[in-house]
């Protein structure tokens, strides 16, 4: 048997684990990502975390390292080269890794690890077009092309969040207007939701988001569900943007599967179906042929470590 290993770089924890070559994670190691300190002491803790997941198996089963992390990652020059939450900037990720290992490192952002995840061992398990959405804080997107991960010139492309879906429409964080995640992300939806909610003043919303002390992007989906008339517009109109932001980039990569992953995806069958009812209007030659299922990716926070570990087989 041999194995990779696959490290997941987030805001606030690193996992790292050791998967074999039936994609199952076999041993798991975490620690704190500690984004104050200089990068360089994080390297040697995710080099100990490594020896730790390997235990006793030799670095000449193990085919090569793989490292997810959210912002802008080069596959090229194996440079992190700005991480939004983590204070690093242009980090030689690869090379430090590989200077202290003497294995092969691969370097990804995190929703490309996802979409090889997914491919790998998830929800779209063998195909070899895959397009993936996440629906959080911001919009992330991966795309596996004829079996290879697309990351376009200085690993920036595939930025699936940030396609104009309203020319000059609201302002997204990246300082453009109107882009996908500017409509889709969490935020939007709490926008959304504050919008409806200021137009109907007698909407059950205003009750529940008092009752929690908060307006979430759970608010509308949960209040819908008990039948409220505005939060049910505020799902309806926001699952419309998705499906238009969506149906766009099917038409540009026409992917054999669309997975739909993040916080907002945890919805379910409350998102994913009425989006696969929707997506059509949006889609070309739906009438002849159809459109690719949108699914809910299936490997949860396991796509990270196991897309990383798999950069290798889609590089
Ligand atoms: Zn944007």
């Amino acid at each position: 048997m041999r194995y990779r290993i696959g490290v997941d770089i987030g805001g606030t924890g690193i996992k790292i684990g050791l998967v074999d070559e039936n994609n199952q994670i076999v041993n798991r190691h975490s620690l704190p990502t500690g984004a104050e300190r200089p990068y360089l002491s994080v390297v040697e803790d995710i080099v100990k975390g490594i020896a730790a997941v390997k235990g006793d198996i030799s670095y000449k089963e193990i085919i090569s390292v793989g490292v997810g992390c959210p912002g802008f990652v080069n596959p090229e020059t194996g440079l992190l080269v700005h991480a939004g939450n983590l204070n690093w900037e242009n980090v030689p990720l690869k090379d430090a890794l590989e200077s202290r290992m003497g294995l092969p490192v691969y370097v990804g952002n995190d929703a490309n690890c996802a979409v090889v995840g997914e491919t790998v061992a998830g929800a779209a398990k063998g195909k070899r077009n895959v397009m993936l959405i996440t629906l959080g804080t911001g919009v992330g997107g991966g795309l596996i092309l004829n079996g290879k991960l697309f990351t376009g010139s200085m690993g920036m492309g595939a930025e699936l969040g940030h396609a104009i879906l309203v020319m000059d429409g609201e302002p997204c964080t990246c300082g453009i207007r109107g882009c996908f995640e500017a409509y889709a992300s969490v935020s939007a939806l709490i926008r959304q939701t504050k919008e409806m909610m200021e137009r109907c003043p007698d909407s059950a919303m205003h009750e529940f988001s008092q009752k929690n002390a908060r307006i979430d992007g759970r608010t509308a989906f949960d209040c819908a569900r008990m039948g409220d008339e505005a939060a049910k517009r505020v799902v309806e109109q926001y699952i419309r943007y998705v499906a238009a932001g969506i149906g766009s980039q099917i038409n540009v990569f026409r992917p054999e599967a669309v997975l739909i992953g993040g916080g907002i995806s945890a919805e379910g069958d409350h998102l994913i179906k009425p989006l696969n009812e929707m997506v059509g209007e949006y889609v070309f030659a739906f009438k002849q042929v159809g459109a690719p299922p949108i699914l809910k990716a299936s490997l949860g926070n396991d796509a990270g470590i196991i897309g990383a570990a798999y950069l290798d087989a889609v590089s």
